[in-house]
């Protein structure tokens, strides 16, 4: 009988998900359905429930559920637990087994496929929402030189700071001025509203990355901006989205699926 899987959202019908997972499964000989599921605002566990009773494996889950996912899910792993948001959950015959990939994703996409090492590196990540809680355990774990978060209200990113403890620091724009990085990581949602986190000059050290989590043309306005600025490198989050993918692909599956011919199918269409 062949597997179900879903991604659970709302909305959901742009993501791409069910193109990413059949060209892995298709890559991996898996026979697996996979599809969009819609859940009412108010409905996430019964929607789960209700996929799940009929025989559903897994789901991916996308915004705004991935703190009820977490909340739903009775076994988690300690990337989860960091994130304090689930966007993998695994129907285990006694548990409902929940992991974030969206880290180990972002982390793969900068170190396998943009070549560019995070470990001894002066990282800045923008932004203090659940993107950014959500990454920040993956990225502390490369061992960077220090890690800075920036945010428009100082208080989230001092909070989250708070929360990690190690060497990470909460900063606003405004005290980045006489601060150079290696990797500038967007994780604010201004890229979707065409708008740009307020940069003060000269953040971006010789050769930096600069990398929006958003992809596709809405990803462009802070890109050419942080080229202008001095970014040796540009990334959109189309990587991470595959990445975390073939992580959750590996969760559910057990085989590691390759993405770089997926990447260059999304990036070709
Ligand atoms: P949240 O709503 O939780 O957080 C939004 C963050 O953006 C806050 O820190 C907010 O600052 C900041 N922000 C919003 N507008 C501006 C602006 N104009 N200038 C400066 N800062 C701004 O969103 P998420 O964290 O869930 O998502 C962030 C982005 O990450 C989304 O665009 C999402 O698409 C992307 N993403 C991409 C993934 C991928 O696989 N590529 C995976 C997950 C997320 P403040 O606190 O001051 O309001």
């Amino acid at each position: 009988m062949i597997d179900h899987y879903a991604v659970i959202g709302n909305p959901v019908e742009h993501s791409k998900s069910p193109q990413i997972h059949t060209m892995f499964a298709r890559d991996c000989g898996q026979d697996i359905a996979y599809r969009r599921l819609l859940a009412p605002l108010d409905g996430f566990r019964d929607t789960v429930e209700r996929f799940r009773a009929e025989g559903g494996r897994g789901l991916n889950v996308t915004l705004p559920f991935k703190e009820q996912a977490y909340r739903l899910a009775t076994v988690h792993t300690d990337r989860a637990r960091s994130a304090g948001a689930v966007n993998t959950l695994r129907f285990d015959a006694d548990s409902i087994f929940g992991d974030n990939t969206d880290g180990a994703g972002l982390v793969r996409d900068i170190r396998e496929n943009l070549g560019i090492t995070i470990a001894a590196r002066r990282v800045l990540l923008l932004g203090a929402g659940g993107a950014a809680r959500g990454v920040l355990g993956p990225l502390l774990a490369e061992a960077p030189a220090a890690l800075t978060i920036a945010n428009r209200t100082l208080t989230r990113a001092q909070d989250l700071a708070r929360h990690f403890d190690s060497n990470v620091h909460a900063s606003t724009y405004q005290e980045l001025s006489g601060n150079t990085f290696d990797v500038v990581i967007n994780a604010t949602s201004a890229s979707l509203a065409g708008a740009l986190p307020p940069l003060p000059r000269g953040v971006y050290a010789a050769g930096a990355l600069a990398y929006d989590m958003m992809y596709g043309t809405k990803s462009a306005v802070f890109l050419e901006n942080a080229r202008a600025a001095g970014a040796g490198l540009t990334a959109d989050g189309l990587g991470m989205l595959v990445e975390q993918a073939a992580e959750s692909f590996f969760l559910w599956r057990g085989v590691r699926p390759r993405t770089a011919t997926v990447l260059a199918a999304l990036r070709a269409a």
